[in-house]
């Protein structure tokens, strides 16, 4: 499948741009599922201000959406209409500790590089970081965390620029942060963040994340395509115990299975589509809801269309349940 050409109808190859423009571009090679269409139109911009210029050029009525390390995404097959803005390790890389406190870093950077560069400077709230696989601009955006603590907890302010190519700085009022969610406009991109750590000692730093990296290699498939937790723990609960309960730890839909190691994680075991994920994300939250009363929400951002034809009801009716197996 592919889209109209953005670049030519919108003249986009005229406006002065320094970053790259590429149409059609498959976007599930660059998330852990490895599974999607393709984008209509990727942007990489080079800088800050040249995201701005392309955002104010760009009509209003294109979508536009970031994606960072694509550890949190499950991109359907139909492919992303409009324009992805992916930020690269060249305009958005940077690390610098500033004063004592202070850890200024760009939003392409890996959280675990994150945690390694405060651990360096004896900045203790980073830790966490060690063991998520996003970067900086999903941890912003998804309010990231692990082990009691949260991107919240330490994000003093942020620049962005807004769909209408403003470059503004919000602080974490601003954000309207709640458990792995931000009030955010969802195209407004995030480039840069400070953070504010506390002193601590760097060999206490360095046993908390090897700590942090322990535990991820015993309690989560972390080698398999992945999006990390498909569901979000509801209130007082967890949701890997709700799913376990209802029978799908192991569930398996096409390629798509429930890990058996950690049964909050859908997998796609080599040959899954989008479809199949997305569908047994779905038949879970039936079964689950079936079994506890309790409405699961995603974790995990569905973004993109579907295929021509197909359609995915929330929480699958009973013939749906049928395709499920356990392998
Ligand atoms: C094995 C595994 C373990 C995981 N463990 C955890 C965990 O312990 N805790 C946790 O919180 N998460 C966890 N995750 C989920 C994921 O790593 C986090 O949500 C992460 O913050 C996503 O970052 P990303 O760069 O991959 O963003 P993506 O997955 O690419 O995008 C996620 C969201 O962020 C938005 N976004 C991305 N970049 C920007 C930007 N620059 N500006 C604005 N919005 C942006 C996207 O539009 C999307 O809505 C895990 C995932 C995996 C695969």
């Amino acid at each position: 499948m592919s889209f109209p050409d953005l670049v030519e109808a919108h003249g986009l190859d005229r406006i002065g741009l320094r970053g790259r423009l590429t149409a059609n571009q498959p976007v599930g090679p660059v998330t852990w599922f490895r599974v999607g269409g393709p984008a209509q139109l990727l942007f990489q911009p080079a800088d800050t201000e040249d995201l701005a210029l392309f955002l104010r050029h760009l009509p209003a009525g294109v979508p536009v959406l970031p994606i960072g390390l694509g550890s949190n995404l499950l991109v359907r097959d139909g492919g992303l209409p409009g324009v992805v803005i992916r930020l690269g390790a060249k305009g958005f890389g940077g690390v610098a500790v500033e004063g004592e406190t202070r850890i200024r870093v760009g939003a392409a950077v890996p959280d675990k590089r994150v945690a390694e560069a405060a651990a360096e400077a004896g900045l203790g709230g980073f830790a966490f970081y060690a063991g998520i696989p996003g970067g900086v601009g999903g941890a912003l955006r998804m309010n990231a965390g692990a082990h009691g603590s949260e991107t919240r907890d330490t994000m003093v302010e942020l620049t962005a620029v807004t769909r209408a190519g403003e470059i503004v700085r919000l602080t974490r009022e601003d954000m309207g942060y709640r458990y792995r969610h931000s009030e955010v406009a969802a195209d407004t991109i995030f480039t840069e963040a400070v953070f504010e750590g506390t002193p601590s000692e760097r060999e206490t730093i360095r046993a908390e994340m090897a700590a942090v990296v322990e535990h991820r290699e015993k309690a989560q498939p972390i080698r398999e395509k992945t999006g990390g937790s498909t569901f979000k723990n509801p209130p007082e609960n967890s949701a890997w115990k709700l799913v376990d309960a209802a029978g799908c730890r192991g569930l398996q839909i096409g390629g798509a299975r429930m890990s058996d190691m950690h049964c909050n994680f859908m997998i796609n075991t080599g040959e899954a589509s989008a479809e199949d994920l997305e569908r047994l994300g779905e038949t879970v939250r039936a079964r689950v809801l079936e079994a506890s009363g309790i409405a699961l929400e995603w974790e995990i951002k569905r973004l993109g269309l579907l295929p021509e034809g197909v359609e995915i009801a929330p929480f699958l009716g009973r013939n749906d349940k049928e395709t499920a197996v356990h392998g």
